[in-house]
């Protein structure tokens, strides 16, 4: 049986992801901003939380540790990088440390660049990676803390993922995306036609999230950047935009 993964959307766009492991019954949730609707969330399903996942420090990915903790006595696990900075870590992981949970194990990649402890959850076996604030649908988080680089190695790291990878990202971010994409890529039918989707689903307000990295790679602009100076240009119009 498969990991269950089940999207929560908290605030006005980020999203948690409730996991359940089947074979041992553990559930994870994956960067809780906030505590009640993850914690809702499980309790609907008859699930108990035994593990929060943090891909990196930022509040609106680890603001709800400490109220999912006490109400659940969950291990929180987070980047050994940045366990100064993750509220009540008890696991740190890191790609010689990765995740085991229960009858499956999430390999950890080390994507710095938004902040620079920031890693990727990497379900190989599920096809499933959890990207934080990373990657997203036709996008790349800001260099809040690290360089061009740096975020340029990481794109280079996640590109390596397999074409049926679903990327799990932290935010909504896709209409946004994909219109400075289609702004700076005129000509790129790829992005046109991935378009088309992403209007028709966020008009009813649906998710255009998980997406597959596949598509991602013909159709994101930081993926796209074949070199440093490039994507370091893509990422400042971004900023401007
Ligand atoms: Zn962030
Ligand atoms: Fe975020």
């Amino acid at each position: 049986m498969a990991l269950e993964i089940v999207q929560v959307p908290l605030l006005t766009d980020n999203y948690a992801y409730l996991l359940r492991e089947p074979k041992s019954g553990l559930v994870g949730i994956v960067d809780p901003s906030v505590a009640a609707g993850p914690l809702k969330a499980a309790e609907d399903r008859g699930w108990a939380i035994s593990h929060v996942l943090n891909t990196h420090h930022h509040w609106d990915h680890t603001g709800g540790n400490l109220e999912i903790k006490s109400a659940t006595g969950c291990t929180v696990v987070g980047p050994s990088y940045d366990a100064d900075r993750i509220p009540g870590i008890d696991q740190e992981v890191s790609e010689d440390a990765p995740f085991k949970f229960g009858a499956t194990e999430a390999e950890i990649i080390f994507i710095p660049g938004h902040t620079l402890g920031h890693i990727a959850f990497w379900f190989r076996k599920e096809k499933a990676a959890f990207v934080g604030d990373t990657l997203f649908a036709m996008g790349c988080g800001r260099l809040f803390e690290g360089t061009p680089e740096m975020m340029f190695a990481s794109m280079q790291k996640l590109k390596k993922l397999p074409d049926d990878t679903k990327i799990y990202c932290g935010h909504e971010y896709t209409l946004n995306n994909g219109e400075f994409a289609m702004g700076l890529d005129p000509g790129n039918a790829a992005i046109k036609e991935r378009m088309d989707d992403v209007y028709a689903r966020r008009a009813e307000s649906l998710p255009t999230v998980p997406s597959f990295m596949g598509e991602e790679k013909k159709t994101n602009p930081f993926l796209l950047a074949p070199d440093v100076k490039s994507f370091a240009e893509v990422r400042a119009k971004k900023d401007r935009y």
